[in-house]
């Protein structure tokens, strides 16, 4: 892919955090992505720095109790658990730059048409808590950031992660300005749902063919039911066959398609978007890679 030219962002930080061995959050695979689209021929240059988010910012936003809490490693042992991380602050540190990192991906988008972030998609983050390895909801912090440009009055969240976008959703209940759908497996966490605009809870074990259907019939809706102007894509490949979280059978290949029908759809219609790469859980960090750049692929083939 030696003429690649979508703006990508990336930090070393994203895979740099020490977790407990055997922890199941594979975290080497954001540097590993960054590898394998470098020796693929991806240049330096297509790669943007982000900055950390404020925490100034988070606290105006979100809860700023939670924010404060978080940062500076008091929240209780109970609310760390729901996290699914040990705190640091190294934690803090990654997790601000990743949230920036999807904001960056956000301005990339509106600018150059589709950008994407190799992390984010930390969509079970609330305002005031944190859960399943997302503290900060980058999603819908870069949704607002979006709508800060004039010809941006409403956004599309589109989660394809395997589960649901919870923190998303309630986050974004009273917005009439920001649409949030979410496909996702129904008997998988978060087992207690959330309301989206638009819920495809989706059964155990479907297959390539059925998944993409409801992938087209989500996106078309949404697409034609609301005047959206930008969307935001969390391309979370737990959906894979061989995820250890997820309960999906959908191959590598129909991530592919999946990824193409999103940027294909969006192109068509003219919509810039920015992409995250979302959930995937493999331990196996080279076959995750290859799931993950699935992503990468169906954006260049796009354009
Ligand atoms: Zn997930």
């Amino acid at each position: 892919m030696k003429s690649f030219n979508i703006p990508l962002v990336f930090h070393p930080i994203y895979s740099q955090l020490e977790l407990p061995v055997r922890h199941r959050f594979p975290i080497d695979k954001y540097r590993s992505i960054y590898q394998r689209l470098k020796d693929d021929g991806v240049a330096e240059s297509v790669f943007n720095t982000p900055q950390r988010f404020s925490v100034d910012k988070a606290k105006a936003m979100l809860d700023a109790t939670y924010v404060d809490e978080l940062v500076s490693g008091s929240l209780g042992a109970k609310e760390m658990r729901r996290i699914g991380f040990p705190w640091s602050e190294q934690l803090v540190k990654r997790t601000f730059t990743a949230v920036g990192g999807t904001l960056l991906t956000a301005k990339l988008a509106v600018e150059h048409g589709i950008a994407i972030n190799l992390t984010g998609g930390y969509h079970h983050a609330f305002a005031d808590f944190g859960s399943g390895f997302c503290m900060i909801n980058d999603l819908y912090l870069a949704a607002n950031k979006m709508l800060e440009n004039d010809d941006i009055n409403r956004v599309l969240i589109f989660d394809c992660d395997v589960h649901q976008g919870d923190g998303t959703a309630a986050l974004c209940e009273q917005r009439d300005d920001i649409i949030t759908v979410s496909l996702h497996c129904e008997k998988n966490f978060p087992y207690r749902k959330q309301n989206s605009n638009l819920d495809f809870g989706l059964d155990k074990h479907l297959e390539n063919e059925e998944y993409l259907q409801s992938v087209k019939q989500a996106l078309d809706l949404a697409l034609n039911s609301y005047e959206i102007d930008a969307v935001i894509y969390d391309a979370g490949v737990d959906i894979h066959q061989h995820d250890d979280l997820g309960l999906l059978n959908v191959s590598t290949e129909g991530i592919y398609l999946r990824d193409r029908l999103v940027f294909d759809t969006c192109k068509d219609r003219a919509l810039p978007v920015a992409a995250v790469i979302g959930g995937g859980y493999q331990r196996d960090i080279d076959a995750l890679t290859e799931v993950h750049y699935q992503l990468f692929k169906a954006a260049f083939d796009s354009q």
